[in-house]
């Protein structure tokens, strides 16, 4: 399908490594609409949502989902926190009939923005599988 192999096509290109917007939203040169922040993550509105409600939480200061899962035990207790803020914040947002969270990662997965965020969709019946 065109969309899905333009999709494929966009997170292939994209750098890994590097600083992404994401770094920029962090550090607020560039504006997004921050629904929640504290000293290590943040929730953001996506800025092409995919549903009513679509927000991303990310971690400040580290990049990759991989390079999470591989280095300290500190990182391990990142990660939930950032499940728990997703929940947190999807409760705030008044997801109280249920919501998605999902996480792609690297070029299959069609990743577009190489630092680590998750994504809670909610707001309207979602289907299943995904493409
Ligand atoms: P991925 O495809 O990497 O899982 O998701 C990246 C997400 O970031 C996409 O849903 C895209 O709409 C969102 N996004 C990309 N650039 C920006 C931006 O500058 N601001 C905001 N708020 N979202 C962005």
């Amino acid at each position: 399908e065109e969309t899905a192999a333009k999709e494929a096509a966009a997170s292939g290109a994209a750098s890994k490594g590097g600083p992404t917007i994401f770094d920029k939203i962090i550090s607020k040169q560039i504006p997004a609409t921050i629904i929640y922040e504290d000293d290590t993550s943040l929730a953001f509105r996506d800025i092409n949502p995919q549903a009513p409600v679509h927000f991303l939480v990310i971690p400040k200061h580290v990049d990759g989902l991989t390079q999470l899962s591989k280095s300290e035990p500190r990182h391990e207790q990142l990660l939930g926190h950032l499940l728990f803020i997703a929940g947190k914040v999807a409760k705030q947002e008044g997801l109280d009939q249920g919501f998605r969270v999902v996480i792609n990662d690297g070029a299959q997965g069609c990743q577009s923005v190489y630092h680590l965020h998750l994504h809670i969709m909610g707001g309207r019946q979602l289907t299943w599988p995904p493409g």
